[in-house]
């Protein structure tokens, strides 16, 4: 029995025992987690804080109080509860009153609280501080404490203004540019429009709809299918634009406005954005379209200058011998009139004029020989160079009349005799004819000349996408012109010169629209090969 007592005893001594290692052990493990989470609240890069239900400061961690250079404690002031105190002294006098007002609505409420507001900083600078907290309840859901973190933003706040501000002074340099600006998605969508554009437009936002509708109605009806293609070509190929076309203003007139589109490229070179503008060029177009006339003016000015010059000449020239000749007749009438005729001085007389008919005759025939060059100025040439020299002479007109010439002259040509000066003239006259018939064109101006090699002759074709010819049967008299300062010479000129060395000139259509003037020149039985290159 005795036995039995001890062993219980013992046992339960052992329980006792364990039970209360056990109990140690477990404040011990409470202490820790304790200390460890003291340490965590301690180390955490952030302000933690606690209030009481009423609001009241009741903890700061280690963070807090250096970044406040404050404790819990520290901010009392007489009249004002410690939670006021606190706000007084440490936030910006700006936000204080927000600050207030939305902690007092969630200490109320019981709802989350969140602020954003400048807090001085231990060493008095302010500081842009995001605080959050939340409410912990008891079990029948009463707040026994408010847990709070906040975390300085101010750099994120700073950059962001400094954003902000660089934005601003952008959509202000973007608004005062005299020039319409806008962007497209890479699929060709409108994404922004800038608000002078939108002004002009009458719209106030910039619904890609709204947009398409009214831009488009303002173009030049001529001018639209070349906007829509040009457009269409950029979208597909990638490649920038730049456009001419005339835009209706609001008092109903047209002006020329220039359209530029760049693409803006990722590193991988996809197009993340195109950006466009559009400027007002109209006074430019104008003033190049007075230049030209009065250039045109001035060429044709010397042109009937020299004409004129030449007819005076030449009636001086005939006028002359003619003023002997009638003076001379009238004296050989008298001669032969009288009584007895003297038939000796009635015969030399009729000896001067016989000379000044003679010298009327030899002004005549030098004159002639003046337009139409004799044999001996033909040479055996290659024409290529001809043609080379012909596109250098008209290429600074053609590049400034936006006419792209395409020049291809085939490589197997043999020499021919012409008259190289006469030549030229012809090629001139007929590639100036093209480019001006292309002149009320907006776009797509190709000028091309060919020159091949038929089975007897040298062809050249010289076509153009112009208007084509009104009248085809009549546009190689002479005097005929549709122009409003033509002088209508010109096609007459290059028949003769042209049929005058064998060849043959003729009009005809090109396709799909414009005119084609082909000459040909004779081959010589047997002449050689051009060289090549
Ligand atoms: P001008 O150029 O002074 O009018 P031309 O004899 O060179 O004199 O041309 C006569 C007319 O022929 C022109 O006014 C024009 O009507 C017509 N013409 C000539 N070349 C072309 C062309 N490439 N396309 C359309 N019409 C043309």
């Amino acid at each position: 029995m005795l036995q039995l007592f001890l062993a219980i005893s013992a046992f339960s001594a052992l329980i006792v025992a364990a039970i209360s290692r056990q109990h140690h052990l477990a404040v011990l493990t409470l202490r820790q987690s304790e200390r460890s989470l003291l340490e965590l609240i301690e180390t955490v890069p952030a302000l933690l804080w606690r209030l009481a239900p009423d609001g009241e400061p009741i903890f700061f961690n280690k963070h807090m109080i250096d970044f406040l250079g404050l404790g819990v404690t520290d901010c009392e002031k007489p009249g004002m509860n410690r939670l006021a105190a606190t706000i007084q002294t440490v936030v910006h006098p700006d936000d204080r009153a927000g600050l207030g007002d939305a902690l007092n609505a969630s200490l109320k409420t019981g709802e989350r609280f969140f602020q954003r507001s400048r807090m001085r900083r231990a060493d008095g600078v302010y500081r842009w501080i995001e605080s959050r907290a939340e409410p912990m309840r008891d079990w029948d859901g009463v707040i026994i404490q408010w847990y709070g973190v906040s975390v300085d933003i101010d750099d994120e706040v700073r950059a962001q203004k400094a954003l902000q501000e660089s934005e601003r002074q952008l959509q202000q340099i973007i608004d005062a540019v005299p020039a319409n600006i806008w962007s497209w998605t890479p699929a060709g969508e409108m994404s922004y429009v800038s608000k002078r554009y939108l002004d002009y437009l009458g719209l106030t936002d910039a619904n890609p709809e709204d947009f398409e509708r009214v831009a488009q109605a303002l173009v030049h009806p001529d001018d639209i299918p070349e906007v829509q293609r040009t457009t269409a070509t950029c979208l597909q190929t990638g490649e920038a634009f730049v456009m001419r076309y005339r835009r209706r203003e609001k008092n109903g007139s047209y002006r020329w406005m220039e359209g530029r589109c760049e693409p803006l490229r990722d590193r991988d070179g996809t197009i993340a954005q195109w950006y466009g503008v559009s400027l007002d060029v109209d006074d430019q177009v104008q003033s190049r379209e007075e230049l030209r006339v009065a250039q045109d003016n001035l060429a044709r000015a010397s042109q009937a200058a020299s004409l004129a010059e030449l007819s005076a000449s030449i009636a001086h020239e005939v006028a002359q011998p003619l003023a002997a000749v009638v003076s001379s007749s009238d004296a050989c009438r008298h001669w032969l009139l009288a009584e007895p005729p003297n038939i000796e001085r009635a015969q030399k007389t009729l000896e001067r004029i016989l000379q000044s008919a003679n010298s009327a005759v030899e002004v005549v025939s030098r004159i002639r020989a003046l337009f139409k060059h004799s044999e001996e100025t033909r040479n055996l040439a290659p024409l290529g160079r001809v043609i080379s020299e012909a596109r250098d002479l008209m290429a600074e007109d053609a590049s400034r009349r936006s006419v792209y010439m395409d020049v291809e002259v085939a490589s197997d040509l043999p020499l021919v005799a012409f008259d190289r000066v006469q030549i030229q003239q012809v090629l001139i006259n007929l590639i100036r004819n093209a480019v001006d018939a292309m002149d009320t064109m907006m776009s797509d101006k190709v000028l091309k000349v060919r020159v091949h090699r038929m089975e007897h002759a040298i062809q050249v074709e010289i076509s153009d996408r112009g208007r084509g010819i009104e009248v085809p049967d009549r546009i190689f008299e002479p005097f005929f012109t549709t122009k409003r300062q033509g002088m209508g010479m010109g096609l007459a000129i290059c028949r003769s010169i042209v049929e005058s060395h064998g060849g043959k000139i003729w009009a005809q259509k090109n396709e799909p629209q414009g005119a084609i003037l082909v000459f040909t020149l004779p081959i010589e039985p047997d002449s050689s090969h051009e060289p090549t290159g």
